[in-house]
């Protein structure tokens, strides 16, 4: 570890980490087992439509999530824009900014307005107390977030859609194998949607599916997924192509083999920083409530800016010269981001905490590719970085 500020990357020195650590590194799994299923894919000349990889992954989520209805689609984004479709959304839909852009884009692309609702700040998910203002005669769903992999109030915003007859639908892309309550998310709502991104906990290298346990949205989902084929010749409804491959399926089932060693990785991980972090003032990390299950696969410091010295930018500088690429999830916020930035220019005026949040909230790096030694030298890295808070700030001062 550096002694003195001068040889930190960022005034000129060489990088404390040789090998970038990256926030959402891909876990791979078992990649004997992931070439077995592809060439036995091969094999069978089955590469998509309905393959057995993907009735697999199907029936395996279906089992862990103990949902009725599992689709698996080519990815989460399509998984969204089917589902807000299938629901019969239209007109406008309450979401929270504080998100990844798809959660807008799924209903904008399609011409609905997404009405940004504000967060909870202790938990970076929809505060159900502004959802009420939101509603118009226009509005006919809700999309609420498990952000960062913590359940929303799933209840309050069920009795909020039930009091105004709206559809309710969670982007569940951060919360595969997570339980609420101890029932898996998979289950609330009218239905749920994973992402299996690359980047996320189980991932089929680009992949989503849509779980429900209504058997008629179930049905017009898989019309949907599907062009509208019911068997070979007909086509009975109006659809597009979602499919899941079985390449991808393949990734997906190698992926699922090793949710509880990515689980384990990852818990170790949190738990590492968080007894690393906690005496450092100003930094708070996001609690996961431990008598549930949970993923940890988003690790998220808040950094409070006054008692740490340096503002959350700054010190993403520096850690980002050091080739920890942590990330600012969810930096502007989906308000602050084309077409909404330009239709909705004073969105932020009811965004106050989404606002808040994105100025301080920074991703650290976790997962298999990230080992107890990085952890413990990013810690020593942002501990230094508070200790020499004045010294770095003025002269960074100084380079800007
Ligand atoms: C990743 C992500 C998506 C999009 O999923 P893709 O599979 O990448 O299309 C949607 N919403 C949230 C919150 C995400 O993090």
């Amino acid at each position: 570890m550096k002694q003195a500020i001068e040889e930190f990357a960022i005034f000129g020195g060489t990088p404390q980490f040789e090998q970038t650590l990256h926030v959402g590194r891909p876990n791979i799994g078992n990649r004997d087992s992931l070439m077995l299923r592809i060439d036995k894919m091969l094999e069978r000349r089955w590469l998509s439509n309905e393959g057995p990889f993907e009735k697999q992954f199907e029936h395996e989520i279906q089992e862990l999530t103990g949902a009725k209805h599992c689709i698996a689609m080519c990815n989460g984004t399509v998984a969204l824009e089917i589902a807000v479709r299938a629901l019969g959304m239209t007109g406008e839909v309450i979401v929270p900014s504080f998100t990844f852009v798809a959660t807008a884009h799924c209903l904008q692309w399609q011409e609905i307005t997404p009405v940004f609702c504000d967060i909870d700040p202790a938990t970076y998910s929809m505060d159900t107390t502004c959802i009420e203002r939101l509603v118009t005669p226009r509005t006919t769903g809700i999309i609420g977030v498990h952000c960062f992999g913590v359940p929303c109030q799933v209840d309050k915003l069920q009795d909020v859609a039930n009091a105004h007859g709206l559809r309710l639908l969670f982007d569940a892309a951060h919360a595969f194998g997570v339980t609420h309550n101890g029932t898996h998310i998979g289950n609330f709502g009218d239905a749920e949607v994973f992402s299996f991104h690359a980047t996320k906990f189980i991932n089929s290298f680009e992949g989503g599916a849509i779980v429900t346990n209504n058997d008629e949205e179930a049905k017009k989902i898989r019309l949907m997924k599907n062009f509208g084929f019911e068997g070979l010749d007909s086509v009975i409804y109006l659809g597009t192509n979602g499919k899941m491959n079985e390449a991808c399926a393949a990734m997906g089932l190698t992926s699922l083999a090793s949710i509880e060693e990515f689980k384990s990785r990852n818990k170790t991980n949190f738990h590492a920083y968080q007894s690393a972090l906690k005496e450092i003032p100003g930094c708070t990390l996001l609690n996961f409530d431990e008598s549930e299950e949970n993923n940890f696969q988003y690790v998220i410091l808040d950094i409070n800016e006054n008692a740490f010295g340096l503002s959350r930018n700054a010190l993403m500088k520096i850690l980002h010269a050091e080739n920890v690429r942590a990330r600012r999830y969810f930096y502007p916020g989906a308000h602050q981001s084309e077409p909404y930035r330009s239709y909705y220019p004073n969105a932020e005026l009811l965004l106050e905490n989404t606002v808040s949040a994105a100025s301080k909230v920074l991703c650290l790096p976790t997962g298999t590719a990230i080992g107890q030694e990085d952890i413990e030298g990013i810690c020593t890295l942002i501990d230094f970085i508070h200790n020499h808070a004045r010294d770095f700030g003025a002269e960074m001062g100084q380079i800007a």
